[in-house]
């Protein structure tokens, strides 16, 4: 016999209900008027709640689509600045101008430093984007382009991201935009299955190292073609796992580019990771640093010597050292042309989109014992590779790691990139530039609910009137996970019925007046 709980998970997933639905409580503000009402958890892994999975790739297709072909430049422009973000900014001038004021007469600026800390957080959380001053990267490091990559020529970037558009001869035109995909270099050879041919000459090392590097490596060869195609070029990026558990890049990108010159910028492209090196072990599991609970450090074990800071370590590295790291781009290139609303276009936003809702390390299914041990070997690489500045295991190296605090243990560093579902990689999966379609997620959210109101006839109801309070367990109205599934499915049915229904009067309008024209 069928079990009845789990027909109605069956049943929730059949109409694309939400299995974990949050529960809220609803208060109309005016009237007081109290409502329970569930809401779809939202979750993006389909290990979690495939419908919610399923309807956030829904939604990453359509911004992938709304962006690739635009022929009009996105409008975007930012709302005006508020009193109180005015205010802010003004009060975080002033601090600086004090704080500046002290250090020219070598004075303590300690309290203003700290004010200026919380000022700029007040203004990220007044909903201002970037901060007043720029980054800046407190080393300099030679700018000289390594002799082992070709140069690249620059020209100015424009403010245009709309890509050209052409006219065949009988006077049609069209709008050509790329499909490219960009994989890491080899590491090794591999077999069918993705696991390497003889796993002791395998680069494990690098291929860790760039995957953890992956997302840094995908951000300057973009800098880079946009310099040298000249104008502010536009992507919407996926990142997926190869069989051979490698990160590779899938990118629909606004315009063309011809595959010579990608090929040329690609050649061009690198990332170096100028770390500390990691060349030996310093301390193992039964002999590692301690923390000195006075000092705020941590210490040799024996000798009691303080370990060199991240930025003492950083200020080491000297001019003839070398990067601990250079990610590049392997020599294999996929790049197609795609038209706007064509075929092609569909089956590549369905690669763009395929694997989302899944972690990187579970895209393919281990089905071999050499995949197994391939996993294995690529999760033991990453144990004790430095995610960060701040990952634990710069301690084995005899460094204090960024923001060092107590209890943090080589090997244990809670950094996602460690954790055998990410592979290295635990970065975002779609990046997205600013200017794709002028629209944000939740702008591409908004639409998909406004046409649904609107095609079911609902009133627009205003946020504004209601307050919202998570419902706890403790609560005498809590509903129990399964009977929150129970009102959902019911939600669901009646919708979709109700759905079905505004849908056929829609034709039906739509062919009497048609009708009536004729
Ligand atoms: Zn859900
Ligand atoms: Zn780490």
């Amino acid at each position: 016999m069928p079990l009845a709980r789990q027909v109605v998970k069956d049943l929730a997933a059949e109409h694309g209900a939400c299995l974990r639905p949050v529960q809220l409580r609803r208060t109309e503000i005016d009237t007081g008027y109290i409502e329970q009402v569930l809401i779809p958890c939202g979750h993006t892994l389909s290990s979690v709640c495939p419908p919610c999975a399923e309807r956030a790739r829904l939604l990453r297709a359509a911004q992938c689509r709304e962006g690739w072909h635009l022929d009009q430049e996105p409008v975007i422009e930012p709302d005006p600045a508020t009193e109180e973000q005015r205010e802010l900014v003004t009060e975080r001038a002033e601090a600086q101008e004090g704080r500046d004021l002290l250090a020219s007469e070598g004075l303590d600026t300690a309290e203003l430093d700290e004010r200026i800390e919380e000022l700029d957080e007040e203004i990220t959380d007044a909903g201002m984007r970037g901060s007043v001053l720029p980054a800046r990267p407190r080393r300099h490091r030679s700018t000289r382009r390594r002799q082992d990559a070709a140069p690249l020529p620059r020209r100015p970037v424009t403010a245009r991201t709309i890509g050209k558009t052409y006219t065949t001869p009988d006077g049609k035109t069209f709008r050509p935009s790329l499909f490219v995909t960009l994989t890491c270099p080899s590491y090794g050879r591999v077999d069918e299955d993705g696991a390497p041919a003889d796993p002791d000459s395998y680069n494990y090392t690098r291929a860790a190292r760039d995957a953890l590097h992956f997302a840094a490596l995908f951000d300057r060869f973009i800098q880079n073609l946009r310099r040298f195609v000249g104008y502010d070029l536009q992507y919407f990026a996926a990142i997926e796992p190869q069989k051979r558990l490698a990160p590779h890049v899938h990118i629909a990108i606004r315009g063309t580019i011809s595959r010579v010159e990608l090929r040329e910028v690609i050649a061009a492209t690198y990332h170096q990771v100028w770390w500390p090196s990691t060349g030996t072990a310093r301390y193992d599991d039964d002999c590692l640093p301690v923390w000195d609970e006075h000092t705020g450090t941590y210490l040799d074990p024996d000798t009691g010597e303080v370990l060199p800071t991240w930025d003492q370590a950083l200020d080491a590295i000297g001019n003839e050292d070398q990067p601990l790291h250079v990610a590049r781009f392997g020599a294999r290139l996929d790049a197609q042309g795609v038209l706007a609303g064509s075929r092609d276009a569909s089956r590549c936003i369905g690669y763009l989109t395929k694997y989302l809702t899944k972690h990187l390390g579970h895209c393919h299914q281990e089905s071999t014992d050499a995949q197994a041990a391939h996993a294995g070997r690529l999760a033991d690489a990453l144990r004790y590779e430095p995610c960060s500045p701040t990952c634990a295991n710069w301690l084995r190296y005899g460094i204090q790691p960024k923001n060092a605090r107590p209890g943090l243990r080589p090997g244990a560093c809670k950094g996602k990139a460690h954790r055998r579902e990410y592979l290295g990689y635990a970065g975002r999966r779609v990046l997205v530039s600013r200017k794709w379609s002028s629209k944000t997620l939740a702008d591409h959210r908004a639409d998909r609910k406004n046409w649904l109101t609107t095609m079911l006839g609902l009133p627009a109801t205003d946020p504004g009137r209601y307050t919202w309070e998570p419902v706890k367990p403790g609560d005498p109205e809590h509903m129990p996970n399964g009977q929150r599934l129970l009102h959902v499915v019911a939600d669901r049915i009646q919708w979709q019925t109700a759905l079905e229904l505004a849908r056929r009067r829609a034709v039906e309008a739509g062919l009497s007046a048609a009708g009536r024209a004729a």
